[in-house]
């Protein structure tokens, strides 16, 4: 697998997670994994090894030199470090403003591991994520496309969130010695840019998404980002499957980073938990009796925070609690600094990312409200499932493919008011306790573990092998 993110190694979102934890329930299907990603400043290289000095990345002219190192993990987790390009603070930029030099740094990565294919485990199969990979099934069709190392090997293209698509000036073709060839189209162009996120749709083997409700989305043009067309020409190669929980990190059960345990059959332990919330982010006591909504989020567009702001306002004074964790664009930071100044005491706010606290807030909420305009899959809600934290949610992509009536609610139409509409009836709800515990229950007992994607992601790759 080559992916920009590997929980626990280095996170920004769900793509981490599901890079994390897919390798150990395949190795279960019987297949061997490694994983490769960049080594980021702010990953440890203390209990790693260095397994390869000096792997040199020619691009053109150019020469980049990578070390590679391999984490101690269950399965290979290998690092690609090189200073000068990923030693840095952020993964894809500082403040909002993404590198100026983004295509270099994918463009090397995707070539140093295309060197730990070669070098340090043969591959049959390499499954690339979103956009930072997508110059892998490029350059194998082109660069490498006679080289007898990989002859045979096959593509997958993951795509986590379509919104993300790695566009670049078409000038930088040649920096990242990219055949001509690609610039077409059918292949990497995008309205006069060159487009990472196409490399993969164009040139990988297969495709697939992270929902079967997202992969059909992707090919309209409400939520095809421009793609949808590329997309429909690849539909007989394109297939939704569902991320997995790693229920080992969540659970109520087991969770090291709550201060109290709890389960279906015993949930006394989830008002201990909501009372450190309430204490954590300086909420009133009388919060304790009211519903609480957590939000944990990267603050962006995709997120519905405007829907939210929207109604704010009307959902306190229902008597409805929100607390809020997340950072992204400044502009929808700011959009949740705003309500929760307007609301003190109802609306409490954390900008940041904060492992803890997503913990506290999954174990300790009443309910988890994803008003999101566009959701691949959604890995919280999924977590909410099982901490017994009723999602409230927007039918769209893996939210409408994972929450059902009797364990979540439910709106269609992307604006305020049909937000509202959600929260009242779940605010209602929550007002007969005996019917609530039952829904809890109901969500905290629904499997979305690896058991089912991983089974469903080793079936693709064999059939890419020719039903081996
Ligand atoms: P996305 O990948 O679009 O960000 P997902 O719901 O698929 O959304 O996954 C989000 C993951 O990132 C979850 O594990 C969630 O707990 C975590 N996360 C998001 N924002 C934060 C934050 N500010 N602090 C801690 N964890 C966060």
């Amino acid at each position: 697998m080559v992916s920009s993110e590997a929980a626990p190694l280095a996170k920004t979102g769900g793509l981490a997670d599901v890079v994390g934890s897919l390798p150990a329930a395949l190795r279960a299907c019987g297949d061997e994994v490694a994983v490769v990603i960049p080594r980021y400043g702010s990953v440890d290289l203390k209990s790693a090894r260095r397994v390869y000095d000096s792997l040199p990345v020619f691009l053109g002219p150019t020469r980049y030199v990578t070390s590679i190192y391999q984490a101690p993990a269950e399965f290979p987790c290998f690092l690609v470090d090189c200073p000068p390009l990923y030693g840095r603070k952020g993964f894809y930029g500082e403040s909002g403003v993404d590198y100026p030099d983004n295509h270099i740094r994918f463009a090397v990565f995707a070539r140093a591991a295309l060197g730990v294919a070669r070098f340090l485990f043969r591959a049959q199969v390499l499954h690339c994520h979103d956009w930072q990979t997508g110059l892998v099934p490029a350059y194998l069709q082109t660069t490498f496309s006679s080289d007898p190392t990989f002859l045979g090997v096959q593509t997958l293209f993951t795509i986590h969130n379509l919104g993300y698509q790695g566009l670049f000036p078409r000038t930088v073709l040649p920096e990242v010695a990219l055949d001509p060839a690609v610039y077409k189209p059918d292949g990497m162009e995008f309205f006069g840019h060159l487009s990472y996120i196409k490399g993969g749709i164009a040139f990988a083997t297969a495709l697939n998404t992270v929902s079967p409700t997202y992969a059909r989305e992707i090919q309209t043009p409400e939520y095809g980002f421009g793609m949808d067309g590329a997309l429909r020409a690849r539909a007989a190669d394109l297939t939704g499957i569902l991320n997995g929980a790693d229920y080992g990190v969540w659970s109520p059960e087991a969770d090291a980073l709550l201060p109290a345990h709890y389960s279906a059959a015993d949930l006394a332990g989830k008002r201990v938990v909501k009372q450190h919330l309430v204490a954590e982010f300086g909420l009133p006591e009388e919060a304790m009796d009211r519903p609480l909504i957590g939000i944990v989020s990267r603050f962006t567009r995709q997120k519905g925070t405007d829907i939210l702001a929207e109604v704010a306002g009307q959902m306190v004074a229902e008597g409805i609690y929100l607390v809020a964790l997340g950072t992204g664009d400044p502009e929808y930071e700011e959009f949740f600094r705003g309500m929760a100044a307007e609301h003190p005491g109802q609306i409490a706010v954390r900008v940041g990312f904060d492992n803890r606290l997503a913990h506290l807030i999954e174990g300790g909420a009443d309910m988890f409200l994803m008003p999101s305009r566009y959701e691949p899959c959604g890995l919280n809600q999924i977590y909410s499932l099982r901490y017994g934290t009723v999602p409230v949610v927007r039918a769209t992509g893996g939210l409408d493919d994972t929450i059902e009536e009797g364990t979540g609610f439910k709106f269609r139409e992307y604006s305020g008011a049909a937000l509202l509409g959600a929260v009242r009836e779940a605010a209602r709800a929550f007002g007969n306790q005996d019917l609530w515990r039952e829904m809890m229950v109901r969500g905290m007992q629904k499997d979305f573990s690896w058991k089912a994607s991983a089974a469903a992601y080793s079936a693709l790759y064999r059939r890419l092998l020719g039903g081996l």
